[in-house]
């Protein structure tokens, strides 16, 4: 290899180091993850990313009008369809969502 060539070989792995490092090189959580309804605790809960989907002979209690923007586990993102829930560890949850561990916001 010349040494223009050795130049450029090293130019190029040290520019790319940081990027191929990503954020947990700088100590960044990873993004959220979106929780899917078939996710066995989701799934455990009756969670729905459509609260009119919920089943209800299984929870008689449930109202349509009950969606995850209106509970207190619920940590809204403006502008964002999905939000973190604290009930399934800051999983992406559905505005319009429900599960049975709902608690209406005081
Ligand atoms: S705990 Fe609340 S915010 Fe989380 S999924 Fe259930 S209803 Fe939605």
């Amino acid at each position: 290899m010349d040494s223009r060539r050795r130049f450029l070989f090293k130019l190029a792995a040290s520019a790319s180091a940081p990027i191929a490092l990503g954020s947990r090189a700088f100590g960044q959580a990873p993004p959220p993850v979106k929780l899917e309804e078939s996710d066995p605790v989701a799934t455990a809960l009756g969670y729905k990313m459509d609260t009119t989907k919920v089943d209800k002979a299984k929870y008689p209690n449930h109202k349509d009008d009950q969606v995850c923007t209106g509970c207190a586990l619920f940590t809204p993102k403006a502008g964002e369809e999905f939000a973190p829930c604290s009930a399934f560890g800051g999983k992406l949850v559905a505005n319009k969502g429900w599960c049975a561990a709902y608690a209406k916001k005081p």
